[in-house]
Parts: structure tokens; C-alpha cells; sequence
């Protein structure tokens, strides 16, 4: 299982890294051309939860912290393919005072971070945003990504069948879930109006695959596979 998990890591890499070299190349194009592409961020990725909100917990792993894990090989694999990305948070977190909008937050500390993640999405209009969380569900059954799209932009539920095809090709060929549109629950989603995503890796209330997830070289495959879809999505966006 690890040396299939690690053959398919492999062959998506070359993939990945012929995709972005003609994505490169298509750039080196349109900068010569109006050198207008330099520093323009193309993906903010999105570390769900942080610092006093772990979200959800199981098998000794915190939601949170998978999510840095998982969202910091994202950043690594796309910004060594020239895909410039930002992340919303780089340590263990909440982000309701990084505007200082307020002197005090007791009680406020949720609504003014995800405020905040929603800002930050907001000041990369051309970029699509990516938000990594972890699944729980109360019967230990269920298991496998699913990706969540926003209903404001056209192109989210593009991206959003793209990772959730990528990561059934690749790494859960029993996966059979569809993409799902987020209603008002999910605030992000529901607000936000640039291509956005939220994706609920894996669930930590399932033994087998919270222990994957708990592992750092499945977390990079994963990582992988997502870049790789978010690649394609770009690509096609850009050729569009
Ligand atoms: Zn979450």
C-alpha cells in the first residue's frame, strides 16, 4: 500500500512538474508580453482552525494541526512549480487580531478570524483560495475526501470536481463523493467571490484513515494530488 501510495506520489510529480513547466513557459510568455504576471498571487491556501480552536480531534491528532501540515506541503510543491501562493496562517493560530479591528475579542475571537481569512482572500482578487480542514462524524464508518464549493463564483465547483476527480484518480479510487455547494453554514463559502474551495481531507473519526493522516508522507501525497488539480484548474483558466 505505502509503495503504491509512493509510485503514484512519484508519477504525479513528473506529471506535475511537466504541467507546470509549460504553465511557466505560458507565463515567461505574457510577462514579456505585458509584464504583468510578476508576484501575482494565484492560490491563497487556507489552514483551517489554529491556537485556541483545534477543530475537530481523534486518534491523538488535532484537526489543526493536519491542516498546517497538509497546507504547508501545498505552498512548498506549488511555490517550487513558480505558482505564487499565500497562506492565511503559517503557526499554531486564530487570526481575529491580525487587522487590530478591535481591543478586545472575548466572545468575538471566531467571527473576527474567519472575517479575517475572508480579508485576506479578498486582497488576492485573481487568486483562488483553498481551505484544508478535517472531517468527524460521530459513526466511525465513513471515511474520504470531499470537497465543498462556494455557489458565488461559476469556476468553484470547476475546481472543486478537478481536486475531488484528482484525488479519486490518484489516491482513493473506492472514493465514489460527489462535490458539494455550501449553503450559509459554511461562512467562507457562503461569502466569498473569488473560486473557492474548502476541502474536508479525511475524516479523523474513522480509524484507518485518521492513522493515514497522522502519517507524513501520506499528508505530502495528498498535498500532491491537490496541487496537482489545483494546477489543472489554473491551467485551463488561464488557456480559457
Ligand atoms: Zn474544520
Amino acid at each position: 500500500m505505502r509503495f503504491i501510495a509512493f509510485a503514484a506520489a512519484v508519477t504525479l510529480l513528473c506529471l506535475f512538474l511537466g504541467r507546470a513547466a509549460i504553465m511557466l513557459t505560458a507565463r515567461r510568455g505574457a510577462d514579456r508580453d505585458a509584464n504583468a504576471d510578476e508576484g501575482r498571487v494565484r492560490v491563497v491556501i487556507d489552514a483551517g482552525h489554529g491556537g485556541e480552536d483545534g477543530g475537530t480531534s481523534g486518534g491523538g491528532l488535532t484537526e489543526k494541526d493536519v491542516n498546517l501540515a497538509v497546507a504547508e506541503s501545498m505552498y512548498d510543491i506549488l511555490s517550487a512549480a513558480g505558482v505564487e501562493c499565500v497562506m492565511t496562517r503559517t503557526d499554531d493560530r486564530l487570526l481575529y487580531d491580525k487587522y487590530g479591528d478591535l481591543s478586545d475579542y472575548t466572545g468575538r475571537k471566531k467571527v473576527y478570524d474567519l472575517r479575517n481569512r475572508l480579508r485576506i482572500a479578498e486582497e488576492h482578487e485573481d487568486a483562488v483560495f483553498v481551505s484544508v480542514h478535517m472531517n468527524y462524524f460521530a459513526s466511525k464508518k465513513y471515511s474520504g475526501l470531499q470537497v465543498w464549493y462556494s455557489p458565488n463564483d461559476a469556476s468553484s465547483r470547476t475546481l472543486a470536481d478537478t481536486v475531488q476527480s484528482t484525488v479519486r484518480k490518484y489516491l482513493q479510487p473506492d472514493n465514489d463523493r460527489e462535490t458539494k455547494r455550501a449553503g450559509s453554514a459554511i461562512y467562507l463559502l457562503d461569502r466569498i467571490r473569488t473560486p473557492a474551495i474548502l476541502v474536508e481531507c479525511g475524516f479523523l473519526s474513522n480509524d484507518e484513515e485518521c492513522k493515514r493522516l497522522g502519517d507524513s508522507d501520506y499528508r505530502r501525497s495528498l498535498a500532491l494530488v491537490m496541487s496537482e488539480a489545483v494546477m489543472e484548474f489554473l491551467c485551463g483558466r488561464d488557456s480559457a
